[in-house]
C-alpha cells in the first residue's frame, strides 16, 4: 500500500519525534547552565518553554525539587514527554502541556525558573525575554539557548539560512545588553560545544532522514526536506566558527 504524501510540517515532526533532542544541546550543557543558578532547593515552580519531547525537562527534574511544566506547540512531542516522565517516575512533578510560548498560561510572577533550549528564536529573543519576565518571581532565573553570532564577521549565507527559518541572529554582546535592558541581572553566557550539534543532534537526525527516504521513496517533498536538512549540516561544518547556540542566564531584578 502506498504511503500518503506528507507535508513539510508532518516531516518535521516525523523526523524529530523519535530523536532524543529536537535541536543542539546535551545533558552536560543543561547541567552546566543549572550550575549558575544558586540554590536549586529554592526552585518550587519551573517551566521549560518549547520543550520538545523534553530530555532537558527531565534532566531539570532530576536536579530541581519542585514542579516543572514543559510547554510546546506540538502535541506529538508533549505526548512523548508525558510518557517518559511517567516511565522515569517523574510524572508527579513534570507535566507536559500544549501551548504557545508567546501566550503563556501561567499566573504572573508565579515561576522561580524559566528554561528554554533551542526555541526562543521562534518568537524572537527580545520579545521572548520581555513576555516571559512577567511570569517570573523577583529573583527568579531565566536560562535560554539562542542561535547567536560568535564572531564580528556575519557570512551572508548563514544570515539568509536563519532568516529563511524565521530567526535573526544577534551577537552575544547584543543579547546580553538586551537581557540587562529588559530588567534581568546578567549571570552568565556560554556557547554550546560542537558535539551538541554533531553527535547529539545532526547524527541521530541523519538516521531519521534515511528512514524517511526509505518510507517515501518517490516523494519530492521528502527529497527536498532531506536536502535542506543536509544543507544545514554542511553550512554548520563550514561556518561553525561564526555562529552557534549560546546559553544566556539571567535573574529577574
Ligand atoms: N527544547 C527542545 C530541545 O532542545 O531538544 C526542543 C527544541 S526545538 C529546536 C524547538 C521547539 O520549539 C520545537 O519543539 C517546537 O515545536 C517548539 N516551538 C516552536 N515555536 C513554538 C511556539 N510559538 N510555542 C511553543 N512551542 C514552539
Amino acid at each position: 500500500m502506498e504511503n500518503k504524501q506528507p507535508s513539510i510540517l508532518d516531516l518535521l515532526i516525523e523526523a524529530h519525534v523519535g530523536l532524543e533532542r529536537q535541536g543542539p544541546g546535551s545533558a552536560e550543557t543543561t547541567c552546566k547552565a543549572l550550575g549558575f543558578l544558586g540554590d536549586l532547593a529554592q526552585i518550587s515552580h519551573a517551566a521549560d518553554l518549547g520543550c520538545g519531547s523534553g530530555p532537558q525537562t527531565l534532566e531539570l527534574a532530576r536536579h530541581v525539587p519542585g514542579s516543572i511544566v514543559g510547554l510546546d506547540m506540538s502535541p506529538d512531542f508533549i505526548d512523548v514527554l508525558n510518557e517518559n516522565a511517567g516511565k522515569q517516575g517523574l510524572g508527579g512533578r513534570v507535566k507536559g502541556i500544549v501551548g504557545s510560548m508567546d501566550d503563556l498560561p501561567f499566573d504572573g510572577e508565579s515561576l522561580d525558573l524559566i528554561w528554554s533550549e533551542g526555541a526562543i528564536d521562534n518568537i524572537g529573543f527580545e520579545e521572548g525575554i520581555a513576555h516571559w519576565r512577567g511570569f517570573l518571581k523577583k529573583g527568579g532565573y531565566l536560562a535560554v539557548t539562542c542561535p547567536s553570532w560568535l564572531t564580528a564577521e556575519h557570512p551572508e549565507v548563514i544570515e539568509r539560512f536563519w532568516s529563511d527559518a524565521g530567526s535573526g541572529l544577534d551577537s552575544v554582546e547584543h543579547n546580553v545588553a538586551a537581557l540587562q535592558a529588559c530588567g534581568y541581572r546578567f549571570v552568565a553566557s556560554f556557547a554550546l560545544p560542537e558535539y551538541c550539534w554533531t553527535e547529539k543532534y545532526f547524527a541521530p537526525r541523519e538516521a531519521a532522514l534515511q528512514g524517511l527516504l526509505k518510507k517515501y521513496p518517490d516523494s519530492e517533498t521528502v527529497e527536498a526536506f532531506v536536502a535542506e536538512n543536509r544543507h544545514e549540516v554542511k553550512l554548520y561544518s563550514e561556518y561553525k566558527r561564526h555562529y552557534g547556540y549560546v546559553f544566556y542566564i539571567g535573574q529577574k531584578r
